[in-house]
């Protein structure tokens, strides 16, 4: 295993309901680090941009226009092996099918409303944390 970075999103449906701080505590409690933060209102032309790589599923307009209805709270987390850590403790996409413990499971109204995205890999890794931060940002 090894140090990695991996994107994080607070999603609208749990900044409205005031989660992010039970949500940090269950990034920290999972041995991640939030090496940056801020919160943002997106349009929903950088929401597509960020999300273009679902262009062609039929949720993705959905998903864009979800992004948008109130603040996120984006952050780069670090640690070891940080990008599968962040996807356990996600839980998984539709709450439905998410572990008791994870914060889909706890916090996830639907699956359209699942309150955090996570990247996936390495290299979307990278690519989204350049989308939303610049490296004098990232606080080690
Ligand atoms: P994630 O990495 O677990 O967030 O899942 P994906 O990257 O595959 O999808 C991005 C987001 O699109 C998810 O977090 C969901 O909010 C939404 N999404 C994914 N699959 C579906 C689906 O089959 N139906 C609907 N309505 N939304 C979906």
């Amino acid at each position: 295993m090894a140090i990695q970075q991996t994107l994080s999103i607070i999603k609208p449906d749990a900044t409205r309901r005031n989660l992010t701080g039970q949500i940090n505590a269950k990034l920290e409690e999972a041995g991640l680090k939030i090496i940056a933060q801020k919160r943002l209102l997106i349009t929903k032309e950088l929401a597509k941009e960020f999300y273009a790589v679902h262009a062609e599923r039929s949720f993705y307009d959905d998903l864009c226009t979800n992004m948008t209805l109130g603040p996120i709270v984006v952050q780069v987390l670090e640690g070891e092996d940080a990008i599968q850590t962040n996807r356990e403790i996600m839980g998984a996409t539709n709450p439905s099918n998410a572990f008791p413990g994870t914060i889909r499971y706890e916090f996830g109204e639907s699956i359209d409303f699942n309150s955090v995205h996570g990247s996936d890999s390495p290299a979307n890794a990278v690519q989204e944390i350049a989308f939303f931060f610049s490296k004098i940002e990232l606080c080690r």
